[in-house]
């Protein structure tokens, strides 16, 4: 059996004071917005806040931790299994306002974004360079990155390029008493200690807030060919999985 929680009487003035009145919607301004792609319903919550900063994510997770409310975090609500969804006794915190790319280094070949970046907006970003950021899905055009990190998405080009969890080499959670967690590793050799970024990375937003991430890009490829292929059966296709890797080179082969 839960205990029951009983929300703070002044939720959305407390946290309107902590982030500024436009960046907290009180229960009828969120019930105005659709539940997620492809979906009749409406969000139902207690109040939806929109930080702009790590800074201002945690202390609105702090005030959250010392007043007993549950919090669900948002992307851009294209996940299938319903994990974003919330209800009238909790607090949606939307990452729709920390939509920055920080940085594009092309001799490095990475990329750091805030976690409400598009992903589609950051696979434009790093054509510009000639360069690609693997992952890609029918979404791409509403889901963020720091989504694609909590559910670990496979995508598309999961056979070449790996998951979500292979492209990630550095980030930045905020967890639920609004404690900064830092791991803004840039280097794809990195062996020093525990590598935390991988427990946050599937984690659905269980154990903290996405916030920040250091992504490793690649090669835009110099051609592109399509072929459609039947196999006869199982083994017939991984066979010409493996063959296809051997012939047009292993994803980790350094560009030329
Ligand atoms: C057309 C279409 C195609 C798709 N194709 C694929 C596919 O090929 N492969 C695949 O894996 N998925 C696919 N998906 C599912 C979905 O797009 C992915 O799961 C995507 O990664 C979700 O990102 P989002 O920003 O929309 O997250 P949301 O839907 O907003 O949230 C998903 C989960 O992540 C948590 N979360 C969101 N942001 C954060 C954060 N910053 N920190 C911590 N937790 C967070 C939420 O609480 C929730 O549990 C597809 C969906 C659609 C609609």
């Amino acid at each position: 059996m839960t205990a029951e929680r009983t929300l703070p009487v002044n939720l959305v003035q407390d946290l309107r004071g902590l982030l500024g009145d436009s960046a907290v919607l009180d229960a009828a301004e969120t019930s105005t917005r659709a539940a997620g792609l492809w979906r009749s319903d409406t969000l139902q919550a207690a109040a939806l806040a929109r930080p702009a900063s790590t800074g201002e994510l945690s202390r609105v997770l702090r005030y959250c931790h010392d007043n007993d409310v549950s919090v669900v975090t948002q992307g851009g609500l294209t996940g299938l299994v319903h994990g974003a969804d919330a209800g009238p006794d909790q607090l949606i915190v939307s990452l729709e306002r920390m939509r920055q790319i920080e940085a594009v280094n092309p001799q490095q070949r990475t990329a750091t974004v805030e976690a409400g970046v598009i992903l589609q907006t950051l696979q434009d970003a790093v054509d510009a360079h000639d360069l690609m950021f693997p992952l890609d899905l029918g979404a791409r055009g509403s889901a963020t990155l720091g989504g694609n990190a909590a559910t670990n998405a496979g995508g598309n080009r999961v056979i070449r390029y790996g998951m979500m969890r292979d492209m990630v080499l550095g980030l930045e959670a905020v967890l639920a008493d609004g404690t900064v967690v830092s791991s803004l590793n840039h280097l794809l050799k990195n062996n020093a200690g525990y590598d935390l970024k991988q427990l946050f990375i599937g984690s659905e937003g269980t154990l903290g807030v996405i916030t920040r991430l250091v992504l490793r890009l690649r090669e835009k490829p110099l051609t592109h060919n399509m072929a459609f292929v039947a196999c006869p059966g199982f083994d017939q296709l991984s066979q010409f999985l493996r063959h296809m890797d051997r012939g047009l080179g292993a994803p980790c082969r350094p560009s030329r």
